[in-house]
């Protein structure tokens, strides 16, 4: 069965879902998006996303043509209609169709699209790490700094981290570590990180990276389960000898980094915290 995509306002197969080739996201990456997981037919944190969602178009000036009620809706209805059980949705917003100029003002209407994949047959699953966590580098490319690129806006653009990632894939790892210009430790291409040292957990502080919505649950799990949990300023000295160190995302879920540039975490194997921290993320997921 051919996939149905929403697109401003209709529910179309994927092949009939069209976008101009005008568009200014795909001429200047103008615009936002989110991701969503949704498990057993129910969505994880929709509301969360939709709210993190209008506050990327408030702060680049895109008028959403929906409620954001309307909007949680659309995206219920398009995993309905494909008929998923476990799917990743993602919403994208586009300043829209205008001319071959970066100008906003002529980009009058918004794009919307919504797109949902199967969980089991997402592409990307078959460069996922087989191991006992993931291999990670620190790249060279650095996190656009908040006074350029604000990263708790999740822009369309994401060049900087795909220098990042491209990196990792030359070094033969599973993924990137990006530090700021101040050589504090920020995120991967696409997760927020957490490093655990005597039974306390530390994040990079979220004016300077994505303000995850995992990254959130993670910091309330770690509470309930009386693990103080803290925002610092880190660095690769932190990553090489933290006891563990762990990654949240939407897609990817809660991960271990066992390695940062050819040095083991903690033994080298998924520690106890990022276990007990993963399980209770699963339990929440699909109760
Ligand atoms: N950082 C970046 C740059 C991301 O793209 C993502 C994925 N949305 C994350 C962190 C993780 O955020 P979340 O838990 O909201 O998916």
């Amino acid at each position: 069965m051919e996939a149905i995509v929403y697109l401003n306002g209709e529910y179309l197969p994927a092949s009939q879902a069209k976008v101009s080739v005008f568009d200014h996201s795909f001429l200047y990456g103008d615009g936002c998006f989110e991701t969503i997981i949704v498990r057993q037919g129910r969505p994880f944190r929709l509301d969360e996303h939709v709210t993190r969602l209008f506050r990327s178009a408030t702060v680049l000036r895109i008028r959403i043509p929906l409620t954001p009620e309307a909007l949680a809706a659309a995206v219920l209805e398009t995993v309905r209609r494909n008929g998923f059980q476990d799917a990743y949705t993602r919403i994208t917003l586009s300043r829209g169709e205008g001319y071959a100029s970066s100008d906003p003002r002529l980009a009058e209407k918004a794009t919307l699209v919504i797109i949902a994949y199967d969980l089991g047959g997402h592409p990307a699953e078959r460069f996922t790490s087989k191991g006992p966590g993931m291999r990670c580098i620190i790249a060279s490319t650095r996190r656009t700094p908040p006074v350029c690129v604000e990263p708790r806006l999740k822009a369309n653009n994401y060049l900087n981290q795909i220098f990042a990632r491209m990196e990792a894939v030359s070094a033969g790892v599973d993924d990137a570590i990006m530090l700021d210009i101040a050589n504090f430790v920020t995120e991967t291409p696409s997760r927020n990180i957490f490093v655990v040292r005597d039974g306390k957990l530390l994040t990079p502080r979220a004016h300077n990276v994505l303000n995850g919505i995992t990254r959130e649950v993670v910091m309330d799990l770690a509470q309930k389960n009386g693990w103080p949990v803290a925002e610092a300023d880190l660095t690769a000295y932190d990553l090489y000898t933290a006891d563990e160190v762990l990654t949240t995302s939407t897609a990817g879920g809660i991960k271990a980094i066992v390695e940062v540039d050819g040095r083991p975490i903690g033994n080298g194997q998924r520690g106890p915290i990022t276990r007990a921290l993963g399980e209770q993320y699963e339990a929440m997921l699909v109760s």
